[in-house]
């Protein structure tokens, strides 16, 4: 069965491996078994469209953040992209409906406007370079909003709520995994394009990453996505191992809520450091759906696989 997954860390794990390169090779999209996301796994797990994030430690200077941004970028032209035919970039949401059987798409977004500070000018330009999918924060605070690690809870800031403006112009969406309890609701009013492009249902496990019910209540009353994600510390309370049917508790429960129609997944692979007992990388895929498949009718599964997403994308982009 098809599959879309909304976050991946792929850029960032091998920018970070070319960076720390001694004399070990650096991980490469194509080769690197090592990698929970590469060309081969996403072929076997049936994967067709991955999005990519642009992620920069939040430790890394500001002066020097913008630079990690293009050499995430730069991987995802050269690498991600550049060498194999069957790896198509979407420019725009509709872009996803020319993918050929076999074909599969890559999506560019962007976790933390660190990236780009204040700077409006860049902004721009990772629209330009075919961004389609904004978290304004990682945990930590920045210009635009804090992130839900940042004790102090603010809200979005006047840059925040521009950027969150300039997102609905265009079609991009506005990712809520990671965002502070205030910022979540001041995006709630705003974005036209709200997204939990990675995130788990605080009430089963309680780490502040995962969505409160009121915050789940919300997102599907907007009619919005929420992509359950992989890692098991926000599956399992302060637990390092899940089952698949641990994470189909999650799926359930959001189920529950109302969401059968607005659930997806959002790996965060290779931006976690533990696995899904049968579900440690990209290849793995279909064991997901076939656990899925034994407690939801093949339309609902399908739903969460792929039709859920594409029935929620922004209608329009701007190219
Ligand atoms: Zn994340």
């Amino acid at each position: 069965m098809k599959i879309i997954d909304t976050h991946c860390d792929a850029l960032f794990r091998i920018q970070q491996s070319k960076r720390r390169m001694i004399s070990k090779e650096p991980l490469r999209f194509n080769t690197s078994p090592e990698l929970n996301t590469n060309l081969a796994y996403l072929k076997k797990g049936e994967v067709t469209v991955q999005f990519f994030a642009i992620f920069i430690m939040p430790d890394i200077p500001s002066d020097e953040k913008w630079q990690h941004a293009l050499e995430q970028i730069d991987i995802f032209y050269t690498e991600i992209l550049g060498e194999d035919p069957e790896m198509k970039h979407i420019k725009s949401w509709s872009d996803i409906d020319q993918l050929q059987d076999g074909e599969i798409g890559a999506v560019l977004t962007l976790e933390g406007a660190d990236a780009f500070g204040n700077d409006l000018t860049k902004l721009r330009l990772l629209y330009q370079l075919g961004v389609l999918s904004i978290g304004l924060t990682w945990n930590n605070a920045n210009l635009c909003a804090d992130g839900i690690g940042e004790p102090r809870g603010g809200g979005l800031t006047t840059l925040g709520r521009e950027v969150v403006t300039l997102n609905n112009e265009r079609g991009v969406l506005t990712d809520v995994s990671h965002l502070s309890l205030q910022a979540f609701w001041d995006v709630m009013e705003l974005a036209a394009y709200p997204i939990a492009s990675h995130s788990n249902a605080y009430k089963l496990c309680a780490n502040p990453r995962n969505l409160r019910d009121d915050q789940i209540k919300a997102m599907f009353e907007r009619d919005a996505m929420i992509h359950v994600v992989f890692w098991p510390p926000f599956i399992n309370h302060k637990r390092n191992d899940a089952s698949l049917d641990d994470l189909l508790r999650h799926i359930d429960y959001l189920c529950s809520l109302g969401g059968v129609q607005n659930i997806g997944f959002g790996s965060d692979f290779d931006g976690i450091s533990s696995f899904i007992t049968g579900l440690e990388d990209s290849s793995k895929y279909q064991n997901l759906i076939n656990v899925l498949l034994k407690h939801f009718t093949e339309d609902e599964v399908k739903g969460f696989a792929f039709q859920n997403f594409l029935n929620h994308r922004p209608k329009t982009s701007l190219k």
